[in-house]
């Protein structure tokens, strides 16, 4: 099942890709069903903000028709950035699953430990390496394409 919406997440990173955006792909599940889909869209709409989980997560508060998507699941395929892990925490996502880590920006295991930090009145639950291989190759031939076309 977790790899069934990881999957999807997948889908969603493969779009990105055909666009020529790093690919990064999220959904989010409630009810055993995705409610909400993004893509990375930084480059696209020249967005800092534009990032798979901020768009999943606003598309899911339309559906849900509120801001707390507390029996919701979020499935990403790289781990979350200090951005994206706040604003899981703002909307009291009840599991954050991620594919692979992110040494450089990663706010959950990698840099911040954000869900580490005492004093806020909600924590997501974590799970990660939810079909990691495919996660990380998935960037690690983006990059490596971006490489040789530059030469
Ligand atoms: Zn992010």
């Amino acid at each position: 099942m977790k790899e069934e919406y990881m999957r999807a997440a997948l889908r969603e990173a493969e779009k990105a890709k055909k666009i020529d955006e790093v690919p990064i792909g999220c959904v989010i599940v409630k009810d055993d069903k995705i409610i909400a889909r993004g893509h990375n869209l930084r480059e696209t709409k020249q967005q800092s903000i534009n990032h798979a989980e901020i768009i999943a997560i606003q598309k899911a508060c339309k559906k849900v028709g509120s801001w707390r998507l507390e029996d919701c699941d979020l499935y990403v395929t790289l781990e979350p950035c200090c951005m994206c892990a706040g604003a899981i925490l703002q909307s009291r996502i009840r599991t954050v699953i991620y594919g692979t880590t992110d040494p450089k920006g990663g706010s959950i295991e990698s840099t911040l430990h954000m869900y580490e930090q005492p004093g806020y009145n909600h924590y997501p639950k974590v799970e990660s390496g939810v079909l990691q291989n495919e996660c990380s190759q998935l960037l690690k031939n983006f990059f490596k394409e971006k490489r040789l076309k530059r030469k």
